[in-house]
């Protein structure tokens, strides 16, 4: 453990690896930081290489190639590299140069001066980020780690570097809540007592909202939540349900639904408990917008639930639940929620609007009702499929 041979040997199997690894080797005062080295180290997989450079990084980014977008004012950028990833997406690299920041107001954007590595590493989040290391050309890598930080990793325990990390940054909080639940770390005593303390207030409500997005992708995003609210409590509203017993169940509903939001399924079914007023507030601060509300909001209302709860019949189950987001019946649950979302909602007429207007219909309201009303005898079987059945039916 805590090899950093065989963690570079783990960095050499992400996908364009070996290219940027030898890049970054030839590159004086180049080094791979953050997440990839940390996970390297623990010997997972790495997610995505993020690179910093002492001085001038443009000859590295011309050697990455493909496309680049600089952030100026951070002495950032992310390159887009020129090889696709094995399953065809687009690869990306983080290229900074090494710098320090200050925050002139807690929660703002830092300004930023360029600086050595070394000092680089003073201005992350928690020990366990701060940790770079340096591909040489044939022997051992060089890694340089703030003080603490290998044992840090070694124990399992996220410390921030300095006792204004959190009023600087109060978005580290997500930060060290989502390392929490997707490392199996746990924040030391003096970083629980400052957590505590922070005010994330100062942050703006997008930028909340994206900490919380990301929060919601985590493979155990219920986990990140409740280390989260275990950190400081002004991060979510009071009142959620943090095991909510409803979301095993409408997960496995909607585990072949295709495209939906399992973020916004978690989301409601936390919040069956607490205020639908002050959850469309906070979710509206922080940025979530009127469709993701929508589908929060119903999904934490019994009383959406109850047209479908009763329903028995087929056509009674495709009444109540279609207009509803998947999302929302999926947490309606039960036997009637598994029919509409694995069969019933794929049923469909043969015939259109246009067959009603040609067989004399006069256009207008009437023509859905008929339609409505010849899917109503398809789903509960009372006429066979095809245009002829469905045609009479529509036209009784
Ligand atoms: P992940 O696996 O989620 O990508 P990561 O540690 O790589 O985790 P990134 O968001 O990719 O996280 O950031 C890369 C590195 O930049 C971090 O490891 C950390 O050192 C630093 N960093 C990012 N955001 C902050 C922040 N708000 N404050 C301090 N350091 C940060
Ligand atoms: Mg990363």
């Amino acid at each position: 453990m805590l090899n950093p041979s065989a963690a570079l040997d783990r960095l050499r199997t992400l996908p364009a690896g070996p290219r940027v690894l030898g890049l970054v080797a030839a590159t004086p005062g180049a080094w791979v930081v953050g997440g990839a080295v940390r996970d390297a180290l623990l010997d997972l997989d790495a997610r995505e290489l993020d690179l910093v450079v002492e001085g001038d990084p443009t000859g590295l980014l011309d050697a990455l190639g493909g496309t680049v977008v600089a952030h100026e004012r951070f002495g950032t950028a992310t390159v887009t590299l020129p090889e696709p990833g094995p399953a065809g997406e687009p690869l990306t690299v983080d290229v900074a140069r090494a710098r320090r920041e200050t925050y002139a107001v807690p929660g703002a954007l830092p300004d930023v001066e360029f600086t050595t590595v070394a000092e680089d590493l003073h201005r992350r989040d928690v020990s366990v980020n701060a940790i770079a290391l340096r591909p040489a050309g044939e022997g051992e890598p060089e890694l340089l780690a703030v003080d603490g930080a290998l044992d840090d990793l070694g124990a399992g325990v996220l410390r921030v570097l300095h006792d204004r990390s959190f009023a600087d940054d109060p978005t580290r909080l997500w930060r060290v809540a989502r390392y929490a639940a997707r490392l199996g770390f746990a924040a030391d005593a003096h970083t629980t007592a400052l957590a505590a303390r922070a005010d994330p207030r100062s942050v703006s409500g997008p930028r909340l909202g994206s900490e919380l997005r990301l929060a919601l992708r985590e493979p155990d995003a219920l986990a990140a939540l409740r280390a989260a609210a275990a950190l400081n409590d002004g991060l979510l509203p009071a009142g959620l349900d943090l095991d909510p017993a409803r979301l095993p169940a409408a997960l496995e509903l909607l585990s072949g639904a295709g495209e939906v939001r399992r973020d916004l399924v978690l989301l409601a079914a936390c919040a069956r408990t607490t205020d639908a007023a002050a959850l469309v507030d906070w979710l509206g601060h922080l940025g979530f917008g009127s469709r993701e509300l929508d589908i929060v909001a119903a999904g934490s209302r019994s009383s959406t639930y109850m047209p479908l709860q009763r329903a028995q019949t087929p056509a009674e189950i495709a009444r109540a639940a279609r207009g509803v987001p998947l999302e929302v019946v999926a947490l309606a649950g039960g036997e009637q929620a598994r029919r509409w979302i694995d069969e019933l909602r794929h049923v469909g007429l043969a015939i259109t609007g246009e067959d009603l207007l040609g067989a004399g219909v006069p256009e207008g309201p009437e023509v859905g009702r008929r339609l409505q009303a010849a899917l109503d005898q398809r789903l509960d079987g009372a006429i066979p499929p095809g245009r002829d059945a469905e045609l009479q039916a529509a036209l009784a």
